[in-house]
């Protein structure tokens, strides 16, 4: 439903809405707020909007600070949790503008915003279903560095060994009072791990959406003492978090990865779009996989992937393609970590599926067998690749892929990179607890 000005204006009259709480989100893919008093409403909804921009992860210097936000209509929802004395308070997602009333380069959300028009441009539309994971720990452990799990259950269990199921429950109920059409959620193979999956949607709603989903998790979680951790892999020798991908191509009504003539329905668009993400895959992972710590969950053994490969039905690759056909022929990206900024990692995905179409890129043949137990000469006579092993080599790939660059834009391009690269500079020089046990009296 497209919402204009008018229907806001009265949604704020007829529902008693306070505040207003304006977003957006920095390059590393932190949401940002600032709050006005419902009777602003006018003033922010005509771009007047001024923030600092300096102070913004990855935005501007000093000098030319002043940035501008513009409201995306579409956006406006009621927070649930959120009652002021009896008043309630709504958030709009927002654009940002430069002073001169130019799309600001730096803004995650007008990175994708570029890609999904190059891609309208040759006439699709993506749609993204993601299935984020993640990882309720106590709170006050939580804030020492402590991940205490609440629960030893696993996957698919239910109450009272799955102690979190109504922290759950409630999850899911705020978000459908949200709008979100949640498709499951259940209880995951690690200790403490549960996943919620949403129905998809464009990309931009998508990312909005998963933008949403991590601060509303949060945020219902802190309300019973536990914090939601979206850290890919918080747990030594468990599975860690992913937020798969379902992807696919619709062009009108058509879902363009289907063609009942192939012997495995799909289309050469599709067979196109998957070559295109294999070919920029360890350029991608510097975004999709954004921390030091994603690549401890892109190991062997863990459900998560490590080489890239595609299959049908065996989940150790990168590319899974589900069993489904016709409209629901899509493909599930398997490496993203929930960590990831939503919007640059869509945008990164889908320049490189395009850039596969563009090109007539085709993959190689699919992997069906389990890759964990594969040998390293087995495939090296196959070809499979792997996916960057460190954050610094995933930088470098970035780095040295012009076609994932120019998706980002210059400016986020280098202030991503050089955040990344003081991120890992950081890392490098760390001393752990593990090397101390390992190495302090045995050397
Ligand atoms: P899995 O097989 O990994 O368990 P699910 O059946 O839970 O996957 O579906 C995961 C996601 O796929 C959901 O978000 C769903 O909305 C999404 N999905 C379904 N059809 C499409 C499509 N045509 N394009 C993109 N995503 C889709
Ligand atoms: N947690 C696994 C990962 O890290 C995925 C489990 C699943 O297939 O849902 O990707
Ligand atoms: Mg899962
Ligand atoms: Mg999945």
């Amino acid at each position: 439903a497209v919402k204009t000005a008018e229907d806001i204006k009265a949604a704020i009259r007829d529902m008693n809405i306070g505040t207003i709480s304006l977003q957006f989100t920095d390059i590393l893919g932190m949401v940002k707020h600032v709050e006005i008093p419902a009777d602003q409403i006018d003033k922010a909804l005509a771009g007047e909007m001024m923030f600092d921009g300096s102070s913004i992860e990855g935005f501007v210097r000093i000098e030319e600070s002043d940035m501008y936000l513009r409201p995306d209509p579409d956006t406006f929802v009621l927070l649930p949790w959120k009652t002021l004395e009896g008043r309630r308070t709504a958030r709009l997602i927002c654009d940002v503008y430069n002073s001169d009333g130019t799309p600001f380069e730096g803004d995650p959300r007008y990175v994708l915003k570029r890609v999904t028009a190059e891609a309208a441009e040759m006439g699709y539309t993506m749609n993204v279903g993601p299935e984020p994971e993640f990882f309720l720990f106590k709170r006050t452990e939580a804030e020492q560095g402590q991940p205490v799990s609440t629960d030893r259950a696993g996957y698919f269990d239910l109450a009272p060994v799955d102690t979190s199921e109504e922290v759950r429950a409630e999850i899911v109920l705020t978000l459908q009072e949200m709008g979100f059409e949640v498709e499951a959620a259940h209880h995951e193979v690690a200790p403490s791990q549960h996943e919620i999956d949403f129905k998809y949607a464009d990309a931009i709603t998508t990312a909005d959406n998963i933008a949403t989903f991590r601060f509303v998790v949060r945020t219902i979680a802190l309300k019973h003492g536990l914090h939601a951790t979206f850290m890919p892999k918080p747990l030594y020798g468990v599975n860690g978090s992913g937020m798969h991908l379902h992807l696919s191509l619709f062009r009108g009504g058509e879902n363009a990865f289907y063609d009942p003539e192939t012997p495995d329905q799909l289309s050469t668009v599709a067979k196109q779009f998957i070559a295109g993400i294999m070919e920029h895959a360890p350029a991608i992972t510097a975004v999709t996989n954004p921390l030091v710590n994603s690549y401890k969950r892109l190991v062997p053994g863990h459900e998560a992937p490590v080489y890239v490969t595609w299959a049908h039905r065996n989940r150790s690759p990168m590319i899974r393609v589900p069993a489904k056909r016709k409209l629901s022929t899509r493909i599930e990206l398997r490496s993203p970590d929930p960590s990831a900024n939503p919007y640059l990692a869509l945008a990164v995905t889908l320049k490189a599926g395009l850039d596969g179409i563009k090109r007539g890129l085709m993959p190689s043949e699919p992997v069906e067998g389990n890759l964990y137990r594969m040998s390293a000469a087995e495939r090296k006579e196959r070809g499979i690749a792997s996916l960057p092993g460190s954050l610094a080599e995933a930088i470098q790939a970035l780095e040295q892929d012009p076609v994932i660059l120019e998706a980002l834009g210059p400016h986020v391009a280098s202030r991503y990179l050089e955040a990344k690269k003081i991120e890992w500079e950081f890392y490098r020089t760390q001393i752990t607890p593990w090397e101390l046990q390992e190495y302090l009296m045995k050397y």
